[in-house]
């Protein structure tokens, strides 16, 4: 399914059943495993991520996330081809929503990480890619669609919450910085605030650790 570009609403369900959004694109990536016994969704974790670095389009996120980055294709790639990554969601810069793993799933996306007192938050967390650079403005469409699957994924599962949404820089400070400078956190909050089934003044509050 094809997405619009500005605010169109889109059809994206999440199946709590199978972790799935329905009719999106699914490149399943081997990078992921069981959340430890007990552990639920209970984290949003914003990236950014574009490989070659500030370069848009191509298949090379896919890449990455299914081992099958060519190390030769640009010097970057051989600082990263080893990594065996993966992160639940990518947004693309047209909004264009790709799946590699079903959410109920460890997807390993935040590395050593805290959020709230407990390390390693991919046990609880949802990790969703945007593409984009921390420096460069990530597009209205990648807003509205963040938006739109983040109320989903409150609703397909309980354990979320809109209040808990941080950017994998505030998790990992010091050895991360994305989804960077350039991200509308107020954007973002004022957009989830709007979504169906999520009241108003519940959205992403600014005890999140959004950047100053
Ligand atoms: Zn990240």
């Amino acid at each position: 399914m094809r997405r619009e570009r500005g605010g169109r609403s889109q059809d994206l369900v999440v199946d709590p059943q199978s972790g799935w959004i329905r009719g999106v694109r699914r490149v399943e990536s081997p990078n992921c495993d069981e959340r430890p016994v007990g552990d639920a969704p209970e984290l949003i974790v914003i990236h950014g991520i574009s490989l070659p670095p500030h370069e848009f389009g191509g298949p090379w996120i896919d890449r990455l996330f299914t081992n099958t980055l060519p190390a030769d294709a640009h010097p970057y790639f051989a600082t990263i081809a080893e990594r065996t990554v993966s992160s639940h969601v990518l947004i693309r810069r047209d909004g264009e929503v790709v799946q590699y793993v079903p959410f109920h799933r460890r997807a390993w996306h935040a590395g050593v990480s805290s959020y709230a007192g407990r390390t390693a938050c991919n046990d609880f967390s949802i990790g969703i890619e945007l593409e984009g650079a921390d420096d460069i403005a990530y597009e209205e469409a990648q807003y509205t669609t963040a938006a739109q699957l983040i109320g989903e994924l409150c609703r397909a599962y309980p354990t979320l919450s809109t209040r808990r949404i941080v950017g994998h820089a505030d998790i990992a400070p010091g050895r991360k910085t994305d989804p960077g400078i350039a991200f509308d956190w107020p954007r973002l909050r004022a957009l989830v605030a709007m979504q169906p089934g999520v009241a108003p003044g519940t959205g992403p509050g600014t005890a999140n650790g959004a950047p100053t």
